[in-house]
Parts: structure tokens; sequence; C-alpha cells
């Protein structure tokens, strides 16, 4: 959990501060009504601002659901090391799901 955190703040967040950054800059320059650069300059900022904002939270969408976010953790009955994303926490493996699922078929019998 905490590698994708720093991973968020080393990668992530540079990019999302300079998307913020222009964006504010854009709306700024807007707002000082200056005749002609106004326009000019403050709107495509704004816009690229949103793109890059956009982009930059699609990436850590994409990375939350990569394989990068994979890590190993024991399953929960019988501690043999799974896979599972970041954000699992606790997980059972699939040979203990199928064993659960055999076991819950026989005493429904
Ligand atoms: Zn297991």
């Amino acid at each position: 959990m905490r590698q994708a955190f720093a991973k968020f703040f080393t990668r992530s967040l540079p990019s999302f501060f300079l998307s913020i950054t222009l964006f504010l800059g854009g709306i700024g320059v807007l707002a000082l009504r200056i005749p002609g650069w106004s326009l000019f300059l403050g709107l495509p900022a704004v816009q690229i601002g949103i793109i890059f904002i956009i982009f930059t939270f699609d990436e850590v969408a994409r990375e939350k659901g990569g394989v990068n976010s994979l890590y190993m953790i024991s399953c929960s009955i019988c501690k043999k090391p799974i896979l599972v994303h970041t954000w699992e926490e606790e997980k059972i493996c699939q040979e203990c799901l199928r064993k659960m699922a055999k076991k819950m078929k026989l005493s429904k019998d």
C-alpha cells in the first residue's frame, strides 16, 4: 500500500500539480483582463490544464488496475503466497475457494 502511495507522490503528483498550475494560471490570466492577451493566453492554458488533469487521473486509475500494483500476501486460510492488487488487504487463494465451495455443496446435500 505504501509503495503505491510513494509512486503517486513521485510520479502523479508533479504532473497533477503542473496541470492545476496551468489551469489556475489560465484562469488568473483571464481574470486579469489584459486586452487581447487574456483570451489568447488564458483560454488555451485553461483547456490544456483541463486535458492534463484528465490525463493524470486516467494514469492514476490505470496504474491501480495495472500489473505494477500487484503484490504478494498470504492466503487467509492456508497462508500460501498469492498475488493481489494493492487495494486488497486480504484474500483467499483459488485452492481454498474451491475447497470452501466443495464443503458448502456437501453440507447442502
Ligand atoms: Zn489458501
